[in-house]
């Protein structure tokens, strides 16, 4: 009888206080600022372009080899991103090929509901990668809030790594 009691005085206790617990999924808590989701891909604000300049790093550094990127001729002569895929089914979520990216074109994104029932949902191309990350935070700079404009790309920012991409520099893939 005595645990009833207590039990009873846990539950009116329980009721002068806020609810702990969340409707989700039509509640979500934001995510840590620097939380590791689904790599993706960062756009030029104002072109909508995406920034990366296809050198390759983040492939190579992939622990687990999950990403796949095409280089193609530019227009221009030099070389340009082609295709940009993402096998999510192996990533790990570690983080290394947005760390790694010198013109922070990849970003870890906060997105985490991933479940899919065929296989092909796992991979990501760089259409939907860009959909998913356009204009996101540099995840590991993280830290002073989703809309702070300083996380943005400033203006001509990466051209020297464009400039060293566009001279083969980098070793082509
Ligand atoms: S988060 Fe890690 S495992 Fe996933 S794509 Fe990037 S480097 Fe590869
Ligand atoms: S490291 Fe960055 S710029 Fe280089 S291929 Fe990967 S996403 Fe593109």
């Amino acid at each position: 009888m005595l645990d009833e009691i207590k039990g009873f005085g846990i539950t009116l206790k329980r009721l002068a206080k806020p609810t702990a617990t969340i409707a989700y999924p039509d509640e979500k808590r934001p995510m840590a600022e620097r939380y590791r989701g689904l790599p993706s891909l960062r756009t030029d604000p104002e072109t909508g372009e995406a920034l990366c300049v296809a050198c390759g790093l983040c492939a190579r550094i992939c622990p687990t080899s999950c990403l796949e990127m095409h280089v193609v001729p530019s227009e221009e002569g030099d070389r340009e991103l082609g295709e940009f895929i993402l096998r999510s089914g192996r990533c790990m979520f570690c983080g290394l090929c947005a760390q790694v990216c010198p013109v922070d074109a990849i970003t870890m994104s906060d997105e985490y509901e991933l479940s899919v029932t065929e296989r092909d949902g796992l991979i990501y191309t760089k259409t939907e990668l860009a959909a998913i990350g356009t204009q996101s935070a540099v995840w590991w700079e993280a830290g002073s809030g989703a809309d702070d404009d300083s996380r943005l790309p400033r203006d001509g920012a990466y051209d020297r790594f464009r400039e060293a991409v566009a001279e083969n520099e980098y070793e082509k893939r």
